[in-house]
């Protein structure tokens, strides 16, 4: 029996009722799914609700970017469990051949997976074998100026699922309604205006019948970030939440943005202000609100943008909103006047913890500057927050007051250069932590690095926004920035766990780079994570002692999702290297040797019953540059050349130093090639597979770009000395 009349008759009868109702009806589902007939309806995806979404024994399903809304990224099964992962091994998987980076979490529901891979291209495949059964292209026409040049193509972190629909955005800016069945189009709304350098690559969020959708930009162009929401249904604007004031002249929508503007100072709507929300949204069913973590500053350099000080509301900070309308309840500034791109987009984590005898509904928050946040979710207030990472901007968070002690000397508007710890990549970035409640544990991919920072060379008095527009900042963020390693910093990444009711380390994996992928913990005490050196592992969940390891053959970027569908686990994860590291290039990332175009990009499936033997792997294999040796190399020519390059090493790696994003270009023999190189570069001859179009470089420029990479390919063959600045940029 197809969807139809019966299933609509229990519908129509049961439906649409209060959501503990529809709670009643899933479970009618299932014990009704021992009947022939209604077996058979069941092998459709059933009706995602907020019910289903919370329901943290739905151990069948994954309904949500962190599965639950509470975003544990918890699952209770314990099928495979610490004793027992030693024999887990492969199941199924996909070639996925048109894929780059992939670091997206797939959703689950009724025995069918749904994932985004590049190029903001959707997939549904049955999460028992594998097998495909439809894909949506949304690239029909290329992407219009100027985010067609911002090619954040390959960085889609996924979707959302509501009633039989699932939902994606794209980095132009469209939020996608698809038939969940079929992946036939429902509606497309554009969320962001055409003119402006913002972006999406985060999930949307659903909830109350409503799709939850941020952008990205702050550091693009002047950029004003805000979250819309939108009718399920039809796709129609429901309400829209602006993260900082815009100019007073035009009046403020709400009291919170006249709240807000009393914290900027000079003409900061110029330069849009930033705080723009590209990640960590969650929905609270118990107090019906929606936590957004917002950006940082735009650009980052408070003294440009809010001159005479201000803490800046609502950059960097966790803001409560009334689910139904959008309206302000409270807000949490986790950087109060942020200057150095320490944003709060950090995953938004729920949680009901016991603290100092007293039950607490806690939202758990470990955001760039380095502090673990553990907030009272009923008001925002603040019950604790402690360094999990090196920190040296700030002494300690003050719980009085409940704002961060500044190190005087930390603000290197006031003088620089500064060293700072951590730095842009934050103690945590956006890959995803995980809290296993049976523990209280929280397993943070943490980042260990130090940035110098630094405004001498920057004409505070005369920069324009309207200058630092895409493709690349040509200002920069108002700030020069550095890697710098301080003597004693023991390792770039790790993988650590944290007691957030006692706010301390349990546990630490120490790891060999600095971005790692987002976790995944279970009931069978276990904490999954890919790796950049092309491998998942299994730890134990209480001692961090590895217990099963298994190579995937190339760098992961995406975290893991378990299931369970017939009685068997699934644990199941997308294998794209992507990303920062693969698009920054830079030695580091280019000797790890994942190759654009050569490394096979996969979905996997792991159980304990597998029986699947795992397709060919490929050692990794760093490109080799060339030379034409009757290249003549005209220094003027390499220096131009290195300003255009700026256009390029977004995905083409800095220094042209290819991290694996994207074709290494010293290696390109379309480098050498005039015609091939315009037809790719100026026509846009590629721009489907992700490459975008520079119609606008003249003549001079594409000669430039051709003597800047083979200046570079001679540096790394050893024929010539490197020019100092080759790899300075960040
Ligand atoms: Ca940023």
């Amino acid at each position: 029996m197809t969807y139809g009349p019966l299933r609509a008759f229990v519908e129509s009868f049961l439906f649409r009722q209060s959501c503990a109702s529809q709670m009643m009806v899933r479970g009618i589902y299932v014990v009704l799914g021992a009947g022939a007939i209604i077996g058979a309806a069941l092998s459709h995806p059933a009706i995602v609700d907020d019910a289903a979404i919370a329901d943290v024994n739905n151990n069948a399903e994954w309904l949500t970017y962190g599965r639950n809304h509470n975003e544990q990224r918890f699952s209770p099964l314990d099928q495979i469990n610490s004793e027992n992962v030693k024999h887990l091994t492969l199941d199924w998987y996909l070639e996925l051949p048109d894929a780059v980076g992939l670091v997206a979490t797939p959703l689950v529901a009724d025995g069918v997976m749904y994932f985004v891979c590049s190029r903001n291209i959707a997939r549904a495949v049955d999460a028992k074998t594998g097998k495909l059964r439809w894909t949506y292209d949304p690239n029909e026409t290329p992407l219009p100026e100027p985010r067609s040049r911002i090619a954040f193509l390959h960085g889609n972190r996924g979707m959302a699922m509501w009633g039989e629909k699932v939902y994606f955005a794209t980095v132009d800016g469209r939020l996608i309604a698809l038939d969940a069945h079929t992946g036939t189009h429902v509606w497309t709304t554009l969320t962001i205006d055409p003119t402006e350098a913002m972006y999406i690559t985060g999930a949307p969020k659903a909830f109350r019948g409503k799709v939850l959708i941020g952008n990205g930009g702050a550091e693009h162009g002047p950029s004003r970030g805000y979250v819309t929401a939108y009718d399920a249904e039809s796709g129609e604007q429901a309400w829209r939440f602006y993260v900082v004031p815009g100019n007073p002249a035009d009046g403020f929508e709400n009291a919170a943005m006249a709240m807000a503007a009393k914290t900027w100072t000079g003409d900061w709507w110029k330069f849009g202000g930033g705080g723009n929300v590209w990640h960590g949204m969650t929905y609270d069913p118990e107090f019906n609100t929606v936590y957004i973590g917002t950006g940082n500053g735009s650009p980052w350099n408070r003294k440009i943008r809010s001159p005479d000080g201000g803490d800046n509301l609502f950059l960097s900070s966790v803001i409560a909103l009334d689910a139904d309308t959008g309206a302000y309840r409270w807000h949490y500034q986790t950087t109060p006047g942020e200057t150095w791109d320490f944003n709060s987009n950090m995953d938004i984590v729920l949680a009901d913890l016991e603290i100092n005898g007293r039950d607490v509904k806690a939202l758990l928050h470990a955001p760039k500057n380095g502090f673990f946040y553990v907030l009272d979710r009923s008001d925002g207030s603040l019950i604790s927050a402690e360094p999990f990472v090196d920190v040296n901007w700030a002494s300690h968070v003050d719980l009085k007051s409940a704002r961060p002690v500044e190190i005087s000397g930390t603000r290197y508007e006031d003088g620089g250069p500064v060293e700072i710890t951590p730095g842009p990549p934050g103690g945590h970035n956006w890959s995803p932590m995980s809290f296993n409640p049976d523990l209280g544990l929280a397993y943070i991919p943490t980042v260990h690095e130090t940035f110098s920072y630094s405004d001498h060379e920057i004409d505070i008095g005369s920069w324009k926004s309207p200058e630092w527009q895409t493709p690349v900042p040509k200002r920069g963020f108002g700030v020069d920035i550095k890697q710098v390693f301080p003597h004693g910093q023991s390792t770039p990444g790790s993988l650590q766990a944290w007691d957030p009711v006692r706010q301390q380390q349990v546990w630490q994996v120490p790891l060999a780079v600095a971005w790692n992928p987002g976790t995944l913990t279970t009931g069978g005490n276990l904490v999954f994570q890919g790796k950049v050196k092309g491998d998942l592992k299994a730890y134990h969940a209480a001692t961090g002692k590895t217990l099963w390891s298994w190579k995937l053959g190339l760098g992961v970027s995406a975290p893991p999702i378990t299931y369970e569908i017939n009685g068997r686990q699934y644990i199941a994860l997308l294998v794209g290297w992507g990303s920062t590291p693969a698009t920054s290039g830079g030695a580091d990332n280019y000797q790890l040797g994942w190759r654009y175009g050569k490394h096979p990009r996969r979905l996997f499936a792991f159980s304990l019953e597998g029986t699947q033997s795992m397709p060919e792997i490929l050692d990794p294999e760093p490109p080799m540059p060339l030379d034409d040796p009757k290249f003549e190399l005209d220094e003027s020519l390499v220096i131009l050349g290195g300003e255009v390059f700026g256009n390029c090493r977004m995905c083409h790696g800095g220094g042209a130093v290819s991290g694996g994003g994207a074709p290494d270009l010293r290696a390109s023999p379309m480098m050498l090639a005039d015609a091939v190189l315009d037809a790719v570069v100026r026509k846009g001859t590629l721009v489907k597979r992700g490459m975008p179009m520079f119609s606008d470089l003249s003549d001079l420029q594409m000669k430039a770009l051709q003597h800047y990479v083979r200046k570079q390919a001679r540096v790394a063959l050893g024929l010539i000395e490197p020019t100092p600045v080759d790899f300075a940029e960040p």
